[in-house]
């Protein structure tokens, strides 16, 4: 899936609509007002989800698309909720909750409703 993205030039700082794949870790694109070459990794947060979003807002104020819109924007939404669900999923995997609420209990007398059992 081509993701249009738009991103400053690091010398010029003008905009530039480039096209990146879904899967791609980095960009590599030269600015179309400078020459200036601008690579660099993305950052860890702009998921899947947030470049499917990125497609739905191309399609509905570039392209004029409601329709294909709403289906990016609903496609998006649900990698954001499987994405969140897999990062607590794995953070629940590392984490030991009933020692937590050991600690947290008997030093604030605070009650936690937590995942495990005492
Ligand atoms: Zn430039």
């Amino acid at each position: 899936m081509k993701i249009p993205i738009t991103i400053y030039c690091s010398l010029c700082k003008r905009e530039n609509t480039i096209t990146i794949q879904l899967h791609d870790p980095s960009l590599d694109f030269t600015c179309s007002s400078c020459g200036e070459r601008n690579e660099g990794p993305f950052d860890l947060g702009f998921t899947v989800g947030d470049r499917i979003l990125s497609r739905a807002h191309h399609e509905l104020y570039k392209k004029h698309d409601p329709t294909i819109s709403i289906i990016f924007s609903a496609m998006a939404m649900e990698c954001e909720v499987s994405w969140l669900h897999h990062k607590w999923e794995g953070i629940k995997g590392f984490v030991n909750f009933t020692q937590i609420k050991w600690a947290m209990g008997s030093k604030l007398n605070y009650t936690l409703y937590v995942y495990g059992e005492m």
